[in-house]
């Protein structure tokens, strides 16, 4: 419980402006994108620097109050959700950008930057961060979640483009983690201890990130096929053909049908298939594009539309940025359930075809970045109406416990949170322990984000 003694001191630390425990502030906080149900925090601080985060986290510790950081609440999981109520931490006041380095392909920022935001700055030096969630996340939330999207088929997670991390401990110490090398093999490998741990073993404060050079030209695709398993052996004929897409995404009928019905296009109903490639030169893009669409005709597709140039990239991939908006306005008064799983390659198109059976009786949308064997399926119902929700989780159940039949993993991207807890045994056998042991040694008053990835 916060007490008013709690208030001042935490005015004292971070400015009067800077706590509140306003209703409708608490209401922000207490939910994320997800059906997972709310719980309110006691205050919510808006830090300025890693020496206040990690003044608040020090006498936290001493009072024993909860503290869950917050970027921007859009985890699909409950991720951010704090369960045990305390303090939330939330980092918008710390969005500076404290060194761009384009000799070094880095930049230093704090961990309230909000990564669209930064690449707009990253831009004018010829430079990107390539993990791409979507939503307008912060680079602490895509640190904590481990985040990834629609570029990782060929520039990798949030893990793979971080060098150095100041992290606020539970006991408030700060440490610095990294280097500035491209690589290193020196001692544990503490970056990616804390990349993906969902705020459980330390608060980001400041992030050194690599970057890669903005494309010079872009190619485009996007291809209907007449059956999901057409599109699906697509990808992997694709990804064995020595071409790297930039982005490979699969879309089912159904996203294709509401997206015509919400933004009045006219796209084949049919499974999908987007695409985009990377080069320099438009000839060598030209004679790629050729190949690819080789590939696609002998699996079958029945309608090609493609482009050159960054405008045409834009034209084709446009309708992908709309889909979790316009399956949600479709259905008004119903809530959507968000799965997400990763499979072997190998397994993507047994992967699409189970889950298209398993949720054929359900209002679902079957989608997901199909070059990195990543797959979502969207499910819109009444969460009130508990037998049909039942129904819902039930489905999601055998999705991953199918996903990790196939030696996959129950979550590619969005993280553990609340939703995805029950699966870590599974999963992880025998060094789920080794986690817990890590957990009670880093925070051994579970105090960080509590009533997360663990049951
Ligand atoms: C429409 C939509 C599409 C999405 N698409 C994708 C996608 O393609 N790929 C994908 O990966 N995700 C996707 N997401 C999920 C989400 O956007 C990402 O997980 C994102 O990284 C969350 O960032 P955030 O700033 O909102 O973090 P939050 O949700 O606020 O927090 C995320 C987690 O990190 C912790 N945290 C926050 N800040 C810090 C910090 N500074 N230090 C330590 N821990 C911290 C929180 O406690 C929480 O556990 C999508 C979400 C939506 C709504």
């Amino acid at each position: 419980m916060i007490t008013r003694d709690d208030l001042s001191t935490f005015r004292a630390m971070v400015g009067e402006q800077y706590v509140s425990t306003g209703e409708s502030i608490l209401h922000l906080h207490s939910h994320d994108e997800s059906y997972h149900a709310p719980a309110l925090p006691d205050v919510v601080l808006w830090p300025h620097n890693t020496g206040e985060v990690s003044r608040i986290v020090r006498y936290a510790s001493e009072r024993k109050i909860p503290v869950t950081g917050w970027g921007v609440g859009t985890s699909l999981e409950g991720n951010p959700i704090p369960v045990n109520h305390g303090i939330i931490i939330d980092f918008q006041q710390m969005q500076g950008i404290l060194a761009v380095r384009p000799e070094d392909f880095q930049v230093d920022v704090q961990a309230g930057v909000v990564y669209k935001e930064l690449n707009k700055t990253l831009s004018r030096h010829g430079l990107f961060f390539p993990p791409d969630p979507g939503a307008a996340a912060t680079v602490g939330g895509m640190i904590g979640n481990n985040a990834s999207g629609i570029r990782t088929v060929k520039y990798g997670a949030t893990k793979d483009h971080i060098l150095r991390l100041a992290v606020v401990l539970p006991r408030g110490e700060v440490i610095r983690i990294g280097n500035r090398a491209r690589k290193s093999s020196s001692g544990y490998d503490l970056i990616h201890l804390f990349v993906g741990s969902e705020g459980t073993l330390g608060l980001i404060t400041e992030a050194t990130l690599r970057l890669v050079g903005l494309p010079a030209n872009f190619m485009a695709l996007r291809v209907t096929f007449p059956e999901a398993k057409n599109a699906t052996n697509t990808v992997f004929q694709v990804m064995s053909s020595g071409f790297s897409p930039a982005a490979m995404e699969f879309l089912d009928s159904n996203v294709i049908g509401v997206l015509n019905r919400d933004r009045s296009l006219a796209m084949q109903e049919q499974p999908t298939l987007l695409m985009e490639f990377n080069g320099f030169s438009e000839e060598g893009l030209i004679a790629e594009m050729a190949y690819i669409e080789e590939i696609c005709k002998e699996n079958g597709s029945t309608f090609i539309d493609k482009g050159i140039g960054q405008t045409e990239r834009d034209r084709l991939w446009e309708m992908r940025h709309l889909t979790f908006e316009s399956i949600k306005r479709q259905h008004p008064g119903l809530l959507p359930l968000i799965m997400d799983v990763a499979v072997p390659l190998s397994r993507y198109s047994d992967m699409v075809a189970f889950i298209k059976r398993e949720v054929d009786e359900l209002l679902a949308y079957v989608f997901g970045h199909a070059g990195d064997g990543n797959i979502h399926v969207i499910v819109m119902d009444a969460a009130a109406d508990k037998q049909r929700w039942g129904r819902v989780e039930e489905a999601n159940r055998c999705i991953v416990e199918k996903a990790l039949e196939f030696e996959g993993t129950c979550t590619g991207e969005h993280g553990v949170g609340i939703g995805k807890r029950c699966f870590l045994p599974q999963e992880h056998g025998d060094s789920l322990d080794l986690m817990e042991k890590i957990k009670q040694l880093i925070d051994p008053e579970g105090l960080f984000n509590p009533g997360k990835i663990f049951l």
